[in-house]
């Protein structure tokens, strides 16, 4: 192989990929594997193909003390313009296996494909964790959700590859430190998912309904279920107008998804967050805040918006942009670099801040960048 890594990696990572037989790519733009289509070159991939190469790969590259970036779909990476000092492990094992009640698929599996498999062969519970990007494996990582589902009120456990050890073992959900967006796998190397499991139902009727605009779109009430198949096309349908499901030909859905987090601001904190809302919007606004875990959760999109980014800021000339759907959604309009997102991420970052004294946090993981 050629590519820039010392000589000793080099031979290292070709090693590795014989011995494991994976697939070895050198200077790889990931600008081609992220949904943002942002990032310079890996100079190196392995692509793992079933769950033994996966696991044979990274214990034999962290053996060697080789740096590495795990890989799924690439939906919530913001990778640096200079690319990444790692050798990139592609997940893509992705069997998956539908029981009785239960749903299991290797960490490379799209996403989606399981949520549509399960259905199709009559299962509930995944429904509303339709048209996600990305894949399976990811999803513990920052317990994805919409609509009102969490992976965590469904994962039954996870196959861990723990890095310290080597060791490869099943987990059950409460090891993962779920929360909103977050577990412990996020932001660190300690592990990798190279499965996952679902407790789902069999009687082909989604989770009892937990999201109001989706309750509504489907004329039905909180807490009442619906077949599960007609919830996912009523959820397709609800991502889609707001450039939330993949489509090549839409920049507004070339994103990391919701590029923040909604703010959780601590009870001593929100009067103050309040009053500087009602200086600015006047007393009379309603502010949508929902009760969390460590205070109250307020909506990242909203204060966006309030603080003054329109849908589409800063407008047709900006090659990063907000989605013109969604405010959440920072875009690529097509030549955009990660600088020029970063620039827009912390324009908008610091608007809010200013105006109402609240830190948004960046959900994507960033490597090889910061925002
Ligand atoms: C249009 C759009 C809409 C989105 N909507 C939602 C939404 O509604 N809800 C939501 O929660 N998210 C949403 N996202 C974010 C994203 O799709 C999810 O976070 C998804 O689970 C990421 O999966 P991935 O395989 O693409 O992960 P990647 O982007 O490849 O990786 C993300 C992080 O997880 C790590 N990782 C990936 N695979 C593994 C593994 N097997 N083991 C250990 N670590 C791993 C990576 O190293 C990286 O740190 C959206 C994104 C887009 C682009």
């Amino acid at each position: 192989m050629s590519g820039t890594l010392p000589f000793p990696v080099v031979r290292v990572v070709e090693d590795v990929a014989t011995e494991f037989g994976a697939e070895l790519d050198v200077d790889v733009p990931l600008s081609g594997l992220t949904t943002l289509r942002l990032g310079g070159p890996a100079r190196a991939m392995l692509t793992c193909r079933d769950t033994d190469t996966v696991a044979g790969v990274v214990r034999a590259l962290d053996a060697a003390r080789v740096p590495t970036l795990i890989l799924g779909g690439g939906s919530n990476l913001l990778v640096g313009d200079a690319g990444v000092d790692a050798v990139v492990v592609r997940v893509a094992n992705d069997a998956v296996t539908l029981g009785d009640a239960l749903v299991t698929a290797e960490a490379g599996a799209v996403w989606d494909d399981v949520v549509a498999r399960s259905i199709a062969a009559g299962l509930g519970g995944l429904e509303c964790l339709s048209g996600i990007p990305g894949s399976a494996g990811a999803t513990p990582v920052q317990n994805v959700g919409a609509y009102g589902v969490e992976v965590a009120s469904l994962l039954r456990r996870v196959q861990l590859l723990d890095r310290a050890s080597g060791q490869v073992r099943w987990v059950g959900p409460e090891s993962l430190g779920l929360g909103y967006r977050t577990s412990v796998l996020k932001h660190t190397d300690t592990a990798v998912v190279l499965a996952v499991e679902f407790t789902v139902n069999s009687d082909g009727l989604s989770a009892p309904l937990r999201y109001r605009e989706l309750a509504a779109a489907l004329g039905a009430e909180e807490g009442e279920r619906r077949p599960a198949a007609t919830v996912r096309e009523v959820v397709l349908g609800l991502r889609a107008s707001k450039g939330m499901v993949l489509d090549p030909a839409d920049h507004d859905t070339w994103s990391a998804g919701s590029f923040f987090t909604n703010p959780v601001v601590p009870d001593d904190r929100l009067p103050a967050v309040l009053g500087a809302i009602a200086a600015r919007l006047g007393d009379g606004v309603r502010v949508p805040q929902f009760p969390a875990d460590g205070g109250t959760k307020l909506s990242a999109g909203w204060l966006i918006e309030r603080a003054g980014f329109a849908k589409g800021h800063p407008g047709p000339d900006g090659a990063a942009r907000l989605s013109t759907k969604h405010t959440l959604a920072l875009t690529n309009r097509g030549d955009a670099s990660t600088a020029q997102l970063l620039a827009l991420a912390r324009e908008v970052r610091t608007g809010v801040q200013d105006a109402f004294g609240v830190r948004l946090e960046p959900e994507p993981v960033a490597v090889g960048c910061a925002v």
